[in-house]
């Protein structure tokens, strides 16, 4: 059957799937450090998703007023409702300033202060003095940063010879015997080669898996192939039932409206036309953490105080902030209401919905990029060869729920720290030892299945399935009862893709064959998301559970591992929260209420 196949073989002192922000970043920082680098992406790579990113990235520059990378730890801390690791915490708000000036000098062209420093807007959840005030801490250009970061990045990968495969599917990892990565299979979606990537790391940074519901903000690439790829490889994911709603989506389109319209000082308001987030969020208000914004904005649709005919959704109001604050910081929020609501946001307020935006769990990792396991007791054992940065992985920053800014961060400083940690442990030019035998066999077997898939029903059929079942039983609020009738829906959604029909057979730009794949990847993400979230039984950042509304820090206090079965069951181990810190220039921060 393999004979069938092309297979093409590389060398490389390390491969990188993925070219996102943090793709990008790991790409040009380790081919800057003489490793031999090797960037696949299945599109091109100013396409990612990161060039979607608005609002924009966090730093305590402190240039708009006193600021420090320990307030900016705690509000993480805080915001991850304490199920963050504090040395990965401290680890990227410490590096935080250091990795935004060396961005501004790769060339990312910040909006700037009448003094000529880079301009920093408030976000959710970012406070002075440990809670006290509002912190202006996220750096911006204009409301493109992901686009302004995503271009230098490429334009310096180029610079310093990263070599592309652009259009290249990643479909599984390459395992050894002995449990470590040894590279990665592909398909060249331009010519139907597959082509065999061997590294000694093998970096996935693939992004998120948001299109397992029916309404998000992601793009329709984000099907979490990384994540799946590390399934199928045996290894678990990490804290998979932490799904983050973004409170403001354009309502019918799901499409975005960044945080920082709020921190420029717009509102939300219901059905009587009350600023409602002042009796949920006193303090903080409308700029309190986005799982408490999504949470009180459900409450008020369901009490009846939706906007709308169908009172169901909320309104969010820049008019008063006159056109040239918008034209000068928010002009493409201005277009996209423009073109999704039909609003003109000078005179109207913009129809908004709390849409799925981002995932909390991934790929568990530490803070040098490293995928990490449990194994023989041991909680941090490290998988050699394998890497994991961004969306994909879980490292852990963002606990239970991240704060705005805090992701495009975590790409940059993790896509260093894996660049620092690869070429410490790589040789540039180090021999390949042979592979095990039928190590490749499978994995084209597993691709060769799906191609030939001749099943009655169409991939967009199941799609459609798995995304309203994760969309109605895995929701801002969740129940038992309502999660178990999703497990049970969703079992019989997996069953089905077992009758999937791939109608074109090519090998050669087969859309089809691609969407199918990506299906797959989505099936399996999302089974062990809604299974880890009936398991978890305590309500924790974005996990709000009806039926265990408190915080349960004695019981669940910790990361969920989960492994996926052939039967589409799951079954769970448990890794410990780290909370120590790396340095003794800040404790470690103690469990307390969450208030904003
Ligand atoms: C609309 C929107 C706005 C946002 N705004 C902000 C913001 O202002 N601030 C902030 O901090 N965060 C923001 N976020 C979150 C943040 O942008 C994302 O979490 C982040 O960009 C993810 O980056 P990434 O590098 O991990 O992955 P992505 O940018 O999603 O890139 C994934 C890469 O993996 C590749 N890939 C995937 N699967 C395969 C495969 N099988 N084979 C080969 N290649 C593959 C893709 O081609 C792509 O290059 C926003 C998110 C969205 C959706």
């Amino acid at each position: 059957m393999t004979d069938e196949y092309k297979i093409i073989e590389h060398k490389y002192d390390v491969v990188v799937v993925g070219a996102g922000g943090a793709g990008l970043r790991a790409t040009f920082g380790m081919a800057q450090k003489g490793l031999k680098t090797a960037c696949l992406t299945k599109v091109f790579p100013t396409r990612s998703h990161t060039v979607a990113a608005q609002g924009g990235m966090s730093a305590s520059l402190g240039n708009m007023g006193e600021d420090s990378w320990q307030w900016h730890m705690y509000d993480t801390v805080k915001g991850s409702d304490w199920l963050g690791d504090q040395d990965a915490i401290e680890y990227m708000c410490r590096e935080a300033v250091p990795s935004v000036i060396e961005l501004e000098h790769y060339g990312v062209p910040f909006s700037r202060t009448d003094e000529g420093k880079i301009y920093q807007r408030p976000f959710g959840g970012m406070t002075t003095n440990f809670g006290e005030g509002i912190a202006q801490r996220t750096c911006a250009a204009a409301d493109r940063t992901g686009h302004a970061i995503l271009h230098t990045l490429y334009q310096q990968s180029l610079k310093h010879d990263a070599e592309f495969f652009i259009e290249y599917f990643a479909l599984d990892l390459v395992m050894d015997d002995d449990g470590n990565c040894r590279g990665v299979l592909a398909w060249c979606l331009e010519d139907g080669t597959l082509h065999l990537f061997r590294g000694h790391e093998t970096v996935l940074a693939t992004g998120g898996y948001g299109r397992s519901y029916f309404s998000c903000t992601s793009a329709h690439t984000c099907t979490g192939d990384g994540n799946a790829m590390v399934l199928r490889a045996g290894l678990p994911l990490q804290d998979m039932e932490f799904i983050q709603f973004h409170p403001t989506g354009i309502y019918g389109s799901g499409c975005l409206i960044t945080e920082g319209v709020r921190g420029e000082g717009g509102y939300l308001t219901n059905s009587e036309g009350e600023r409602f987030m002042e009796r949920y969020a006193p303090n903080a208000k409308d700029l309190a953490s986005r799982d408490v914004v999504s949470r009180s904005m459900t409450i008020e649709i369901r009490e009846g105080r939706g906007v709308g005919k169908d009172k169901d959704h909320i309104h969010l109001h820049l008019e008063h902030l006159g056109p040239e604050v918008i034209n000068e910081r928010l002009p493409g929020i201005a277009e996209s209401a423009e073109i999704f609501a039909g609003v003109d946001v000078t005179k109207e307020p913009i129809p908004v919905i709390p849409t799925v935006h981002y995932n909390m769990g991934g790929i568990p990792t530490n803070y040098h990029g490293e995928v990490v396991t449990l194994k023989d007791k041991d909680p941090d054992h490290v998988v050699q060869g394998l890497m994991a940065i961004g969306e994909a992985a879980c490292v852990s920053v963002h606990g239970a729920n991240r704060l705005g800014s805090n992701s495009l961060l975590d790409l940059i400083v993790f896509g260093r720290a894996a660049a620092i940690r690869a070429a410490e442990k790589v040789e540039p030019g180090q021999p390949h030892t042979p592979l095990p035998e039928g190590a490749v066999d499978k994995l084209v077997a597993r691709f060769d299945k799906a191609r030939n898939a001749s099943g009655t029903t169409p991939t967009a059929k199941i799609r459609d399935n798995l995304q309203r079942t994760m969309q109605n039983n895995a929701a801002v609020f969740r129940t038992g009862d309502v999660m178990q009738e999703g497990i049970d829906k969703l079992k019989e959604v997996c069953d089905s893709f077992t009758d999937v029909q791939v109608s074109d057979r090519s090998l050669i730009w087969n859309t089809d064959l691609v969407e199918t794949l990506e299906l797959e990847n989505l099936l399996q993400c999302a089974a062990v998301s809604i299974h880890g979230a009936l398991n978890r039984e305590e309500s924790r950042g974005a996990h709000a559970r009806e039926d265990f509304p408190d915080r349960d820090d004695e019981n669940w206090m910790k990361h969920t591992l989960a492994n996926l079965n052939d039967d589409w069951s799951v079954s769970f181990e448990y890794r410990p929260v780290h909370t120590y810190t790396l340095t003794n220039e800040i404790e470690y921060i103690k469990p307390k209420a969450r208030v904003y």
